[in-house]
């Protein structure tokens, strides 16, 4: 089941990714972390990227597709993935449907202000990469991790001028990819207005149902075939 999760950033699919990866056996795929990896060994591509991920912008397309395939090629993508953060714009959706047929877009819908407060309060451990927010789920004291105990800090592309241009390329670039996804017929939408610790959650309980009828109709369509 190839799988895409879509939304502005800090919806929240990287963390529905992580919670539900192991219920479906699906790896993770997030560009943003592949790309993070590629800084932080400063590879070849690390060092070319590291400035326009700084700013928020868009990798270039050859680049993002590049290591994009690279890590889909790998035996534990074999049936399948859940991909975050790919296609960001139209390009990368067509090129996509030319190497792999995609079985559901959910794309999951919060409102701008929700977005804005979660993602300028977001810290991250740079150790274990845990996520706080200064509100819902703080950092100890002297910024250290709840987990580890490792440094806590906001993340360059999270900084409040930087996430208003990141979200206005969501607006131009991604939100055609969703209309595009519609079309076809496999887009899902998801409120992810509410955030993880509340107790009417449904996220996932919402996620699930969508996953498990897509799993559901891919069996049955298998055993049509025989
Ligand atoms: P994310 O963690 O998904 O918010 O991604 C962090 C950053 O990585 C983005 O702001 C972009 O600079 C870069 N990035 C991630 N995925 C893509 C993509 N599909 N196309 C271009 N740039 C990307």
């Amino acid at each position: 089941m190839n799988v895409v999760f879509m939304g502005a950033p800090s919806t929240g699919k990287g963390t529905y990714a992580k919670m539900l990866k192991q219920d479906y056996g699906l790896p993770h795929i997030s560009t943003g972390d592949l790309f993070r990896e590629e800084v932080k060994n400063a590879t070849e591509i690390g060092i070319q990227i590291k400035d326009i991920m700084e700013k928020g912008m868009l990798v270039p397309d050859e680049i993002t597709i590049q290591v994009l395939k690279k890590r889909i090629s790998q035996p534990d993508c074999k049936d399948g993935f859940i991909l975050d953060g790919f296609p960001r714009n139209l390009e990368q959706a067509k090129h996509l449907d030319k190497s792999i047929k995609i079985d559901a877009v959910i794309n999951f819908v919060a409102d701008y202000e929700v977005i804005l407060h979660r993602i300028s309060g977001r810290r991250i451990c740079k150790d274990c990469g845990h996520i706080h927010h200064i509100i819902n789920i703080p950092p100890n004291e002297g910024n250290k991790c709840i987990r580890c105990g490792g440094e806590v800090y906001q993340r360059e592309d999270e900084k409040p001028h930087i996430v208003k241009d990141r979200l206005k390329i969501h607006e131009e670039k991604t939100k055609p990819v969703i209309e595009y996804y519609k079309q076809k017929g496999l887009l899902y939408e998801i409120d992810a207005n509410l955030d993880v610790n509340h107790p009417e959650f449904r996220v996932i309980k919402d996620t699930k149902k969508v996953l498990d009828e897509i799993k559901h109709n891919k069996t049955h369509n298998k055993q049509g075939d025989k």
